[in-house]
């Protein structure tokens, strides 16, 4: 008899479950890590980071950290100050999954900061998954969200500019120019038209949770709902394997489920870095001439701590933070020229 069958018979025997590679990685001394994408990431994983390191949850870490960016106003992106969609309402789109499977969401949510916050609350207090536009603010209400207006003076005017030609073109983010944070230096809408934060850690308690929210493509048709509170497209966590999440152009992240793809790649034992980089070879597989043209990236951890990035394009960067570093990291991208 093999000595694994027999380690398997004792340890029924003995009333035990065998030993699984998840119980000796959780025998592990995991590190603690938040990771998000963007240089802005890096405020969020301080919000984050202050969780985890009072030994919270990285499900309250990953809430605490994005909600960070959706209350900057001076970014275009996420929450308030988020760019409009083409009739100049700004509408949000959140997800959140935390280390059992449970998962909520909202999209074209309008009218409320916290879209995390509210996707949350549809994780915890109703059956279901996803609640959508009127739907979705209709339930904030109920649970106690206030209302604001999210449209910031730079972003109308944003829109008002954009109003002129009206012309619908996802651009790629624009090379090394990093985000400043208040009183930013960068102008407006400068910066790119698109952008997500979307965030994944791993606690002390050695479980995973990810959030990820976004007020999706600029001037976007009304309506119109990407990759970021899809589960599977925008973030997926599997406690037992590791979290990714996605930013870029939300389209082509849902057409190959991206996140949940990254998360299955690591199943099959890659790196968090392999894996990611597997996910964008298929984005160009499936359209080499529409990736050239376009932006996504993913961001992934896997239970050991071990972390990877990669996106189509040079200009995609990303935040770490663990209980050594602080980290804005630039990614590495496909088209090289
Ligand atoms: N993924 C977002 C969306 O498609 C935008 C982005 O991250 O750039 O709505």
């Amino acid at each position: 008899m093999s000595s694994r069958r027999n380690f398997i018979q004792q340890s029924m025997l003995l009333g035990t479950l065998p030993v699984t590679q998840w119980d000796l990685d959780r025998q592990k001394k995991a590190a603690p890590i938040v990771i998000s994408t963007w240089d802005f990431g890096k405020y969020a994983n301080q919000a984050a980071w202050e969780v985890i390191a009072n030994k919270g949850t990285a499900l309250d870490a990953v809430e605490a950290g994005v909600k960070v960016t959706e209350l900057d106003a001076n970014n275009q992106s996420v929450g308030y100050g988020g760019l409009p969609d083409r009739d100049g309402a700004v509408t949000l789109d959140a997800c959140i999954m935390d280390h059992e499977y449970r998962c909520g969401s909202v999209a074209a949510l309008e009218n409320i900061v916290h879209a995390i916050s509210v996707a949350r609350a549809v994780m915890e207090k109703t059956p279901h998954v996803m609640l959508v536009g009127p739907g979705a603010l209709q339930f904030a209400l109920e649970n106690g969200f206030k209302t604001s207006n999210l449209l910031t003076p730079a972003s109308e005017k944003a829109w008002k500019e954009w109003l002129k030609n009206a012309k619908y073109e996802p651009v790629k983010n624009i090379e090394n120019q990093l985000y400043q944070p208040q009183n930013s230096k960068v102008l407006p809408g400068s910066r790119d038209n698109h952008d997500t934060i979307g965030m994944i850690a791993l606690d002390q308690h050695h479980n995973l949770s990810g959030a990820c929210t976004t007020s999706g493509m600029a001037f976007k048709l009304k309506g119109r709902v990407g990759d970021s509170p899809i589960i599977g497209a925008g973030l997926y966590v599997d406690n037992e394997i590791g979290a990714a999440t996605a930013t870029g152009v939300g389209e082509e992240v849902i057409r190959i489920v991206g996140s949940h793809l990254v998360v299955e790649l690591m199943r099959q034992g890659l790196t968090p870095q392999k894996a990611c980089i597997a996910a964008v070879e298929r984005v160009v597989k499936r359209n080499p001439a529409r990736a050239k043209d376009i932006q996504v990236g993913f961001i992934a951890i896997n239970r050991k701590g071990e972390y990877g990035a990669f996106a189509l394009h040079d200009g995609f960067t990303y935040s770490v933070k663990t209980a050594k570093e602080e980290l804005v990291l630039q990614s590495d991208f496909y088209f090289k020229k």
